[in-house]
């Protein structure tokens, strides 16, 4: 509206996005929606320490406020509970829209993926901000192309269990391409592949997660089906390199974001025995309905315009996170843990 343009012009608001990587500026204004949850919390840090100021927005759904707490303190630290399902007025300059409750168990029947960022856009449209959405793999469902390339359309069950998740976000990228397209604000659009890391959620279901509590706890490792389908996973610290130099680049995407090593969950639960527990026994369980069979990121379009590539590999980084998880999972109590 008008009364709103003319405000902007009267902060001085204005995007400022298009500063080259490594020119010394001054600090940006981010908003991290989702910014108390797994991959927020480590994108945080990495913007605190880079100088800039950064508001999280997070209803705390699956997020935990003992991810940023180190930071409380800190001016140039914010920390909003805010559901982005409802409208929020900020000025800022750059928004990473991570917010959406990102595993089965949590993200049935929530419409944030949609309602919530249809209102960030709105808000980057307001401030001139530049907004960047994490989506995901899963917009390829069960793909029929191996390995994903950015251009392959996929192939998504739209009434499926699934479908809240991976339609979600699907319907995300469309609303930002439009925002882009119509409304002329500037965006960028990863596709996560699964990542894994400290912090990251511990009863949220997901495989990485859910091997490396059930091996510290002694309990068996649950093998969805047969266990020969296959994720390939990236370490959390290469991810969010990713998300700053898409942020910071100037292509909108979409990217693919992950680690090209693939694995099934078989070899997956081999390296959780070799890192944590060799006697943990594994136990089959049927899978879910929907199981993609097999995701593995062609990262060639990131390589090129980004100059990214994944640095850290599975045996490398999962002894990274053990560590959180054993302190998480044990607190002081030290009988339990090794
Ligand atoms: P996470 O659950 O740890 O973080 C999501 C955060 O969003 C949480 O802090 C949660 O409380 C918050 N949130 C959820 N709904 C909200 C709402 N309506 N309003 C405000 N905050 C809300 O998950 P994550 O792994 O850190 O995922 C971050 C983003 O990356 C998500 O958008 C997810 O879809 C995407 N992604 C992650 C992976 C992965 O493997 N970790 C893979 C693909 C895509
Ligand atoms: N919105 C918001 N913060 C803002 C600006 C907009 O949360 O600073 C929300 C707004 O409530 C609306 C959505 O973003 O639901 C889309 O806004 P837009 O201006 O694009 O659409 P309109 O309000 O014109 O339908
Ligand atoms: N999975 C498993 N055991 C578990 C949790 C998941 O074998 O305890 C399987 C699941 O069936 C899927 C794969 O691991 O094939 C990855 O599941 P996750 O939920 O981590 O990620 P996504 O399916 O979203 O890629």
């Amino acid at each position: 509206t008008r009364w709103v343009q003319k405000a902007r012009h009267m902060v001085g608001v204005h995007s400022v996005g298009k500063i080259p990587l490594g020119i010394k500026r001054k600090g940006l204004r981010i908003v991290v929606t989702g910014g108390a949850g797994f991959v927020g919390s480590h994108l945080v840090d990495r913007l605190i320490a880079r100088g800039d100021s950064v508001i999280v927005v997070d209803n705390f759904f699956t997020g935990r406020k003992e991810n940023v707490m180190h930071h409380f303190g800190n001016p140039r630290f914010e920390l909003i509970r805010h559901d982005v399902v409802e409208p929020l007025l900020l000025e800022v300059d750059q928004i990473y829209h991570l917010a959406c409750p990102a595993s089965p168990v949590h993200y049935k029947f929530n419409p944030t993926n949609v309602v919530g960022t249809l209102n960030m856009l709105g808000l980057a449209k307001r401030v001139g901000a530049r907004f960047l959405l994490t989506s995901t793999s899963e917009v390829y469902g069960d793909p029929l192309e191996h390995p994903q390339k950015e251009t392959y359309w996929g192939n998504v069950n739209p009434i499926g269990v699934r479908s809240c998740y991976d339609e979600g976000k699907r319907t995300a990228e469309t609303l930002t391409m439009d925002y882009h397209r119509g409304a002329s604000v500037e965006v960028r659009i990863a596709r996560i592949f699964n990542t894994y890391g400290p912090r990251m959620c511990l009863d949220d279901g997901r495989v990485v997660s859910n091997f490396v509590a059930q091996a510290l706890r002694k309990e068996p490792l649950t093998v969805y089906g047969d266990g020969k389908q296959t994720r390939s996973f990236q370490y959390v610290s290469d991810l969010v390199e990713g998300l700053m130099r898409l942020m910071e680049g100037e292509h909108v995407g979409p990217f693919n974001l992950g680690n090209p090593g693939e694995f099934t969950m078989l070899e997956l639960a081999k390296v959780v025995q070799e890192t944590i527990d060799p006697d943990a026994k594994i136990e089959y369980r049927p899978n879910t309905e929907d199981d993609p069979h097999k995701r593995k990121p062609d990262i060639s379009k990131a390589k090129e315009q980004l100059g990214w590539e994944p640095k850290v590999d599975l045996r490398k980084g999962l002894p990274l996170m053990v560590s959180d998880f054993r302190q998480r999972i044990f607190g002081d109590h030290k009988e339990g843990a090794q």
